[in-house]
């Protein structure tokens, strides 16, 4: 596990988000999923969906259209698809539309979250995203007057201002002694992890986050507040759309 392997398989995700093609060999591949020895394919996590894609291999494609994490990283193929043999060298290819749309839409909930802590002092609950749309819970026993429209408004002026999203690694010490690291009150680092990975969406915002994100927030679009509801005494769920 760690900041640069899952397993076996070198993630390259995590080093360059961008990145959605690359050449790599299948180390294992048997009805638990494929394992490949380098992988951009987001696994999932942190309330961001795996990602889809291709293997394309001597002419044939096997669509992935999962992950399951276990000691390794297996990737799900697609029912009736070709599996590749170990040690077969195949090109990974993932599915561009999807994973950009997840960027953007994860990059916009921590600007949302950065944004409910730093003006109404709220820390996250709970959280869900798909491609272009999600929600966040806040612990928030108040509402204010016009709470859906100012989150609205004060977003989409973070947006605007193109603060840099800046990933780092860090050790586990040092991470923990950032204020405000940790914005959800129930997800904690995992006791093992020596180092941990933070993503510093500079000036409003700083996570410990495994997930991929855009470079700046002008990336992330124009985010829309769709719906604000009460889910038990204190808890407000903001629904979410980003829109191009
Ligand atoms: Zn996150």
């Amino acid at each position: 596990m760690g900041v640069t392997h899952h397993g076996r398989t070198h993630r390259l995700d995590l080093a360059d988000p961008t990145l959605r093609e690359w050449e790599c060999t299948v180390l294992a591949a048997d009805e638990q999923g494929i394992v490949l020895d380098r992988s951009a394919f987001y696994p999932g996590g942190g309330g961001q969906p795996p990602d889809h894609g291709v293997l394309l291999w001597q002419g044939v494609q096997t669509r992935i259209v999962g992950t399951r994490k276990g000691d390794d990283l297996y990737l799900i193929p697609a029912e009736g698809d070709p599996v590749p043999p170990p040690g077969t060298p195949v090109t990974g290819a993932v599915a561009d539309e999807r994973r950009t749309r997840l960027m953007r839409t994860h990059s916009g909930l921590h600007v949302l979250c950065g944004v409910v802590f730093r003006d109404f002092g709220a820390l996250v609950t709970g959280g869900n995203m798909e491609p272009g749309e999600a929600r966040m819970d806040f612990n928030l026993p108040e509402v204010p007057p016009d709470f859906k429209s100012r989150i609205e408004e004060l977003v989409n002026a973070e947006v605007a201002a193109d603060r840099a999203v800046a990933v780092r690694v860090l050790p586990r010490a040092e991470a923990l002694a950032l204020p405000d690291i940790i914005r959800t009150q129930s997800n904690l680092i995992p006791p093992d992890e020596q180092e941990v990975r933070i993503v510093d969406i500079v000036g409003l915002d700083v996570q410990a986050d495994g997930g991929t994100h855009v470079a700046s927030t002008a990336q992330i679009g124009k985010v829309q507040v769709v719906k604000v509801e009460s889910k038990g005494r204190a808890n407000r769920r903001v629904r979410v759309r980003i829109v191009d």
